[in-house]
């Protein structure tokens, strides 16, 4: 059965998860975790978390939230990852458009009365720290306030469905408030098929787990899709320049997954010498410039796989194949049991080299986004293919181009940042006037944040404090790099804002 309690394929005694940041490291092996999703199933159980309960879960990468997400999918829970350095406006806006049952936050963060906590408070989820108990050597979950829970009566312990949603994420929202992307059982497992097939992975398979699990790139490609395999992933709590390639030779990985950015991170670290044997690298979330390709190919002695992938299509869509493949630099390959086709606004497709959107079509795709008719009826094409927004086109060889975007959200190393987010927070400030928000070219991240600002007449305001301003109300990577303070916004002719014309002004009004 396609469920993600029937997907997990190593042999009893294989290492399933490293987790190096411990005193000394722990090791879990596949009977264990095996055991460990089920003792925590029966917790979630306990408290009254059944069929469709969403369980927010809001902790770094760790042994702790591979259990905790798991075992909420065996209860026919919802998990919702959430990133643990959102700030409370975050929390609020994630745990009540969902509707959190509960919130599961790391060990101390109750007494802290962190963020989480104060936003799953605000919206009476029920609150419990979720951590490595060294004493029970198991993963504890620690209630602390019941909340909404309070008075349910305890629940049988239940077996998934494979048309059951098993997680909940929400776009970054760049053309609207964020929309809720529900994946069920079967679109999970279908994208860990997929990757499994097209890297060929196996139980001797190892990665180091550098993407954060609550995005789809980390936690399909580098940890469900080597739990299908059998594999084994090395779980550091985040990604390390200094750490990585250590960690990678001591627990003797051999590929690894990330965004463009980390890659040059890594260029720009001292290369292991001797070089470990790695046998591939995969590339995705943004754009892989044909430069970083070969330098990383290169310096690394690996073959080098870009691949293409989104929320909706629970991860990836299409990849370069291995070699003897051709692997074509600045492409993002062909699809990987999905199908790809290039449709004009009408929904019929364009001849081969020609522009339009790109569609997929697959069972790893979601059925639409959660309670939005309005977003669902534009979503698909007629055919039933899934409108990404991404513009591209094929080449000779059928692999895929991307050309454009055709919303315009900033991508900033593979974290996609909601200009309309941004602009809401610049304008509640007191003195701002207007604020338009849009991505600027960098050289680490791809693409960082401008910020174009109007102050109200009389009003005075440094670039330090409206950094301040955002840096209170959002996550850290939201706070603009670039504030270009104007005394009027470039409109077009009809007093439209267009992003586009905003940054080409400030950018030539900077030179
Ligand atoms: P939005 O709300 O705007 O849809 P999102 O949160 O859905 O944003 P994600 O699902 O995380 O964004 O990212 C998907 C997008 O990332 C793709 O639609 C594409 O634009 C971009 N992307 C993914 N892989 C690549 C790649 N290899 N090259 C260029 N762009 C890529
Ligand atoms: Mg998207």
């Amino acid at each position: 059965m396609a469920t993600l309690q029937n997907s997990i394929n190593g042999a009893e005694s294989s290492v399933a998860i490293i987790i190096p940041s411990k005193p000394t490291p722990l090791t879990v092996t596949y009977k264990d975790l095996q055991a460990e999703c089920a003792s925590f199933q029966r917790k979630l159980a306990s408290i009254g978390i059944t069929n469709r309960s969403p369980v927010s879960i809001a902790t770094a990468n760790s042994y702790e939230f591979i259990v905790s997400f798991l075992a909420t999918s065996w209860q026919r829970g919802i998990a919702a990852p959430l990133n643990s350095a959102y700030k409370q406006e975050e929390f609020e806006f994630y745990i009540e458009d969902i509707k959190s049952a509960i919130v599961l936050v790391p060990k101390g963060a109750f007494v802290a009365n962190a963020p989480s906590v104060k936003a799953a408070r605000k919206f009476n989820a029920a609150i419990a720290e979720c951590y490595w108990d060294d004493i029970k050597k198991e993963v504890a979950l620690d209630v602390k306030d019941l909340g909404q829970l309070k008075g349910k009566s305890k629940e049988n312990v239940l077996q998934p469905q494979p048309d059951d949603v098993a997680m909940v994420l929400h776009t970054s929202g760049t053309t609207s408030r964020p929309k809720v992307v529900p994946l069920t059982h079967r679109n999970l497992t279908r994208t860990m098929k997929n990757i499994q097939a097209t890297y060929q992975l196996t139980a001797q398979d190892r990665t180091m787990l550098v993407m954060p699990l609550f995005h789809v790139h980390g936690l399909l490609c580098a940890l469900l899709a080597p739990l299908y395999s059998g594999g084994s992933m090395i779980v550091p709590t985040k990604f390390s320049a200094s750490d990585f390639w250590l960690e990678f030779i001591a627990h003797k990985a051999n590929w690894y997954t990330a965004v463009p950015t980390i890659h040059q991170i890594l260029l720009r670290s001292p290369t292991p010498n001797p070089l470990p044997k790695i046998r591939f690298i995969r590339s995705c979330s943004s754009p892989l410039s044909p430069a970083v390709f070969e330098k990383l190919e290169e310096t690394f002695k690996a073959p080098v796989l870009e691949a293409y992938a989104m929320t909706e299509a629970a991860h990836q869509m299409t990849s370069n194949p291995l070699p003897p493949a051709k692997r074509k630099p600045g492409t993002v390959g062909i699809g990987q049991g999905v199908e790809v086709k290039i449709l004009n606004d009408a929904g019929d497709e364009v001849p081969q080299g020609s522009e339009g959107e790109i569609c997929i079509l697959g069972e790893n795709v979601t059925k639409g986004y959660l309670n939005n008719p309005t977003a669902n009826a534009s979503a698909f094409a007629k055919n039933g293919f899934f409108r990404t927004g991404d513009q591209g086109k094929k080449d000779e060889d059928g692999y895929i181009i991307i050309t454009g975007r055709i919303k315009e959200l900033i991508n900033k190393g593979g974290e996609k940042i909601s200009p309309i987010e941004l602009d809401n927070v610049l304008t509640r400030h007191p003195s701002v006037s207007e604020a338009v928000s849009f991505a600027i070219p960098d050289e680490l991240y791809g693409q960082d944040i401008g910020v174009a600002v109007v102050l109200k007449s009389g009003e005075k305001l440094g670039r330090d404090e409206l950094k301040a301003w955002v840096n209170e109300r959002l996550a850290k990577y939201k706070v603009p790099k670039k504030i270009y303070f104007t005394d009027i916004m470039p409109k077009t002719a009809t007093g439209k804002i267009q992003r586009r014309i905003v940054a080409e002004t400030m950018q030539k009004q900077e030179a």
